[in-house]
C-alpha cells in the first residue's frame, strides 16, 4: 500500500516535471551542490537536496506542507551545478502547479494565491496587472510593510510607472486559444 503511494506521487510530480521523460529524480546523487549554491535555502523548510529526496520517499504531505518550492527564486543556480543534470528548479514550478492543482500548501503562505491571481491574470489579460495582483498578497503584510507598499505603489503610479487600467495584448482571442492548449499539457486540466 505504501508502495502504490510513493510510486503516485513521485510519477505525478515527473510527469508535470517532464512529461515524456519519466521519473527523473533516482539518479540524484544527494551532493549537496544544489542546496550549497541556493541564495534562500537558510530560509526554506527543506533545503533543495532535501526536497528532493523527500520526493523521492514520497513524503508527500512533508513536501506539500513545507514552504521550499514557493521561496525558490528561480536563479537556476542549482540547476547549473547539478552534477547529474537535474533540473532542481523546474522541479520547484512542478512542486508549486501540483500544490495549486491539489489545493495543497502550507498556510498562511502567500505564494499560491499569488500565483494563482498571477495565472489568472495572464490567461485573462495576456499580462500582467499589480493592482489586481495585490490584494491576493498585502493583506498579509504587517502594517508597516502594508503602508509602505502602498507608498510605492502611488509613487509608481504618479510618475506613470503603474497603469491605472489593465494592459491587454493584441490578438487576446489567439493568445486565449494557445493558453487553452497549454494547460491541459502542464497537467492542470
Ligand atoms: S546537486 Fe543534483 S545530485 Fe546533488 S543533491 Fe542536488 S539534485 Fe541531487
Ligand atoms: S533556482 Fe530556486 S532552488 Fe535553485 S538555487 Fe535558485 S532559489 Fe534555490
Amino acid at each position: 500500500m505504501t508502495e502504490t503511494y510513493t510510486f503516485n506521487f513521485m510519477k505525478e510530480v515527473s510527469s508535470l516535471l517532464h512529461a515524456a521523460d519519466g521519473n527523473p529524480f533516482p539518479m540524484c546523487v544527494q551532493c549537496g551542490s544544489c542546496s550549497g549554491s541556493c541564495p534562500v535555502a537558510a530560509y526554506m523548510d527543506y533545503t533543495p537536496r532535501q526536497i528532493i529526496a523527500m520526493v523521492n520517499a514520497g513524503l508527500k504531505d512533508q513536501v506539500l506542507n513545507s514552504n521550499t518550492f514557493w521561496y525558490c527564486a528561480s536563479c537556476y543556480q542549482c540547476s547549473v551545478r547539478c552534477p547529474q543534470g537535474i533540473s532542481i528548479t523546474e522541479l520547484m514550478y512542478a512542486l508549486q502547479r501540483y500544490s495549486i492543482w491539489k489545493s495543497r500548501y502550507q498556510e498562511g503562505l502567500i505564494g499560491p494565491s499569488f500565483s494563482e491571481a498571477f495565472a489568472k491574470t495572464i490567461v485573462n489579460a495576456g499580462r500582467t496587472f499589480e493592482p489586481i495582483l495585490a490584494p491576493s498578497y498585502i493583506f498579509r503584510f504587517k502594517l508597516r510593510e502594508f503602508f509602505l507598499e502602498v507608498q510605492n505603489a502611488t509613487e509608481l503610479m504618479l510618475k506613470g510607472r503603474l497603469p491605472l487600467l489593465p494592459p491587454r495584448i493584441k490578438r487576446l482571442d489567439n493568445f486565449k486559444r494557445m493558453i487553452r492548449k497549454i494547460i491541459p499539457i502542464g497537467g492542470l486540466a
